[in-house]
């Protein structure tokens, strides 16, 4: 078995398409015309720019709106000024011809990004290669990639794939995507998300483990392709495939039923986005709300920080397409894995300990503030309420609090309108935090527990560190009774309790959470009608009674064993 980075989970069959695009050779020699060369480079991006702008129109058609945003970047790459004029003194100066003075700045730009130590910018490399490609094409009249030609069922294998040619695959036929280069956030892997289309990146052997048209089952799941199966793995996954695809449609009926537990208790089921694009599957699979919008997504999106006029517009879009459903947006959470490449930070030894987050926010006043004041700015246009990230102690929550109060102020002086009923709560993610929840519950109007963090920092063990991963232990008793901690003392105050960890969606942990008194579940989106179906099999005295049971074991794996072993309705 072939293995490589799930970028998007499903299982597919089908034949190996391997494509190859035509070598683009290009040579040193000089031009004495220098104004038609000029002329030449002019009509090659302008060629580039007006099949982009075809390219966006039919992705927007194909797939939706946020993909075709891609085709927007590409272009604004295409018609940097700095870059173009670049290109241009090569001609100009050097006297090289169009194609040879095209590639030398893109080739230098390309190796830049590459030595950023920063996995979202070496994935736009991606980008500026697509691009390269296109004009280059074009000013040396080769014929363009087309994929859009496939007329059989086929899991396609690349070396790299760009947005362009993943914009162009038609969806009838390709079942799934296998390439050699390519990372989770390239841009390719989240269009492939966005089309529930099963994608495996990063394979190092396939162009030599695989021919065109061999068979291949993909279980990206696993991370997993099959060359030439044998009969009786073929008929294994063939099997699989259909109890998926069926597992699916019965799902999707769920979809317009509300989350309600055998015995009648509503219960709120939430998505967590990390764009705009993720609203999509939030309707497809009727999310009631979004309990958490990791906003640090934009940021990261961005090549300096956005302003406060950029950030209001997305705010605002999330309310408005959420229709007045809950939109729990946390405040930038940056630091640990996620970095800024325009904020520099400085060496920490431990950054999941260190500098980050709230912690940084309230150092850096004006980029806090400039996200409050747009958030603020953005809610009257829906049902807002708003979090800080790593929270450890009351002190910090009444920092972060007071600024939140200030800015309120100072826009409702300028004029600006505020809705008056903005719920500001706090992630619980730090033990310090789950131990003095009592306190917390008097001053925040909820809780979210994020369970990624609070598992890291309970067991000291590090999330990105695979040699300590056996110390992930949500089951774990520890665990369990800070989270009953921190539910209890909100009930106790009237408030609620949500949690945003992907502990939320793990299906054996919603009875226990339910039997907990949990209010809100937010997970991502794919996982809601799992979820959904989850609830609607148990009944809140029959998880009471489960969860307290949890109490009387010592392990992770023994709570497992018992949730395991439990007959639901
Ligand atoms: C968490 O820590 O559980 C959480 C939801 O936040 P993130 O995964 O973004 O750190
Ligand atoms: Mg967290």
């Amino acid at each position: 078995m072939l293995t490589g980075i799930t970028a998007s989970d499903g299982i597919a069959i089908a034949k190996a398409y391997i494509y190859k695009s035509e070598a683009i050779i290009i040579s040193d020699h000089r031009i004495e015309n220098v104004e038609k060369e000029l002329i030449k480079l002019d009509h090659a991006i302008y060629e580039t720019e007006s099949k982009l702008k075809d390219l966006k129109n039919e992705t927007a058609k194909k797939i939706d709106e946020e993909s075709s945003l891609i085709f927007d970047a590409h272009i604004q790459i295409l018609l940097d000024p700095q870059f173009i004029a670049e290109v241009k003194s090569l001609i100009s100066d050097s006297k090289y011809n169009a194609s040879y003075a095209y590639n030398e700045v893109s080739v230098k730009y390309i190796s830049m990004f590459n030595q950023i130590d920063d996995e979202y910018l070496k994935a736009r490399t991606a980008d500026l290669k697509d691009v390269s490609s296109r004009v280059l094409r074009n000013l040396l009249g080769l014929a363009s990639n087309d994929l859009s030609h496939i007329n059989e069922p086929v899991i396609l294998l690349a070396e790299d794939l760009t947005p362009s040619d993943t914009a162009q695959l038609n969806m009838d036929y390709v079942k799934g995507i296998a390439t050699i280069m390519g990372s989770r956030t390239s841009h390719s892997a989240i269009m492939a998300r966005s089309l529930e289309l099963p994608a495996i990146l990063g394979i190092k052997g396939l162009m030599k483990e695989v021919n065109h048209g061999d068979t291949l089952i993909m279980d990206s799941s696993s991370g997993g392709l099959i060359v030439n199966p044998n009969q009786e793995t073929f008929l294994f996954y063939q099997n699989k495939l259909m109890t998926e695809e069926r597992e699916r449609e019965e799902l999707l009926k769920l979809k317009h039923q509300k989350a309600v537990t055998a015995c009648g208790k509503d219960v709120e089921l939430f998505a967590n986005i990390g764009s705009l694009e993720d609203l999509e599957g939030v309707k497809k699979y009727g999310g009631d709300g979004i309990g958490l919008f990791r906003t640090e997504f934009i940021f990261m999106e961005h090549k300096d920080f956005p302003t406060e006029e950029e950030q209001f517009i997305i705010y605002k879009q999330v309310l408005d397409r959420m229709d007045n459903k809950t939109v729990v947006i946390r405040t930038l959470d940056i630091g640990g894995d996620k970095h800024l490449p325009y904020l520099k930070m400085d060496e920490e030894l431990n950054p999941f300990l260190g500098h980050r987050a709230i912690r940084l926010c309230l150092e850096k006043q004006e980029m806090f503030k400039t996200q409050l004041r747009a958030l603020l700015r953005a809610s009257i246009y829906g049902k807002l309420k708003i979090m800080f990230p790593m929270i450890a102690t009351v002190a910090e929550f009444r920092a972060a609090k007071n600024l939140f109060n200030e800015v309120k102020e100072e826009l409702l002086e300028s004029d600006y309108k505020v809705s008056s009923d903005i719920e500001v709560g706090i992630m619980v993610e730090i033990p310090a935090a789950a131990l003095a929840a009592d306190v917390l519950a008097k001053e925040v109007d909820f809780f979210s527990i994020g369970t990624n963090d609070l598992i890291q920092y309970t067991f000291a063990a590090d999330r990105m560190n695979e040699k300590v991963s056996y110390l992930y232990q949500p089951f774990n008793p520890s665990l369990l009774k800070l989270i009953k901690m921190v539910i209890d003392a909100s009930h106790k105050e009237g408030k609620w309790t949500g949690m945003c960890g992907e502990m939320a969606g793990d299906i054996l942990a919603i009875p226990l959470l339910l039997g907990l008194g949990l209010d809100e579940f937010s997970m991502s989106a794919s996982g809601l009608l799992r979820a959904k179906r989850m609830i609607s099999q148990i009944t809140i005295t029959e998880a009471k009674k489960l969860v307290n049971q949890c109490f009387d074991y010592e392990s992770n794996e023994a709570v497992i064993a018992l949730v395991k072993g439990h007959k639901f309705s």
